[in-house]
């Protein structure tokens, strides 16, 4: 298929890199000018790189990022022709994805909102999860593109939802890194390090797929990004606005995005979101140690 990539961030550029060993013809985008993907031709704009491309694929940092790149100036609105489909891989507001998908639907173009989980390792393995919000016809026409990119694919409703569910999964992510990193912290500070715990948490109900990514990054202290502080902060901020709309309470949530603010104040925001047990150790006075698992 013909592919328009916009946005070549740590997810964008290797799901652009998969989509062009599985053979589709890929056009590339990216705000900043410099960055490339092999094999793929580079366009000067979003509205350059739309043209003639029947699957028009966004992953950038949020709402306003996605608004700018299809509606802003030289974004792809200004080359967007009828039968064209889009599909958004960033994690951005519902309620924005609908009112995006009612622009463009006027002129005859399908949106699928398709948020991913996996991470850098998933994108870069092309093994991720698929979110996907849409109608059913559009998600089948998608399905060599998911198979080049992903391992699975879940359709979660209509356009939004995709969106609304992998809220609902970041909002799990962040409390269970959290309750990870506050039992480390507890541990380490009563003298029990990590790496006598982790043969225990892993052996236990208590594992889980978030741990078990996390901990050799944590245990080599290694904070750089793969999902960076500020877009998980973003996402919790998503997830609460999301709440409130629906007057839906999440106590637990709002005292960690308390805890994300602080890691930003602290100048953690382009690392890691794992970094934000540093503040947890900073407050105790220990810091976790141990082996990588
Ligand atoms: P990233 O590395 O920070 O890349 C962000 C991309 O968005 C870059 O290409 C950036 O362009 C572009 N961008 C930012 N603001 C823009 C704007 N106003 N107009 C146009 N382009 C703009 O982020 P990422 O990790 O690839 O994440 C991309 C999306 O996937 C986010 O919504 C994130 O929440 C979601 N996601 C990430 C992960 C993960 O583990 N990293 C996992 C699941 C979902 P420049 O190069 O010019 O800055």
């Amino acid at each position: 298929m013909h592919v328009a990539f916009l946005g070549l961030g740590i997810m964008g550029r290797p799901m652009a890199s998969n989509l062009v060993k599985a053979g589709h013809e890929v056009t590339v985008w990216n705000r900043t000018a410099g960055k490339a993907v092999e094999g793929a031709r580079t366009a000067a704009s979003p509205a350059e790189a739309a043209v003639g491309a029947e699957v028009i694929w966004t992953c950038v940092s949020d709402t306003k990022a996605v608004e700018n790149v299809l509606f802003g100036p030289q974004g792809v609105h200004e080359s967007l022709a009828t039968g064209q489909m889009i599909v958004d891989s960033s994690t951005i507001s519902p309620s924005a994805t609908r009112q995006f998908a009612e622009r463009v639907r006027a002129g005859g173009v399908q949106y699928v909102d398709a948020p991913v989980t996996g991470s850098k390792v998933g994108a870069e393995s092309g093994t991720l999860i698929f979110i996907v919000g849409g109608e059913e016809s559009a998600i089948e026409k998608l399905k060599p593109l998911f198979a080049a990119t992903g391992k699975k694919f879940f359709r979660m409703g209509e356009t939004g939802k995709g969106q609304v569910a992998k809220l609902a999964m970041n909002l799990q992510i962040a409390l269970i890194y959290e309750g990870f990193a506050e039992a480390l912290t507890l541990a380490a500070k009563l003298g029990v390090d990590a790496s006598t715990m982790m043969p225990l948490i892993e052996a236990s109900m208590v594992r889980s797929g978030v741990m078990e990514y996390k901990a050799p990054f944590v245990l080599k202290r290694d904070f750089s990004p793969n999902f960076p502080l500020r877009l998980m902060r973003k996402d919790i901020r998503l997830a609460l606005e999301a709440a409130k709309e629906a007057r839906v309470k999440l106590p637990a949530l709002e005292t960690v995005e308390e805890i994300y603010d602080m890691a930003t104040e602290d100048g953690h925001e382009n690392l890691d979101y794992a970094a934000t047990l540093t503040l947890l150790e900073k407050w105790a006075g220990v810091e976790v140690k141990g082996a990588s698992a």
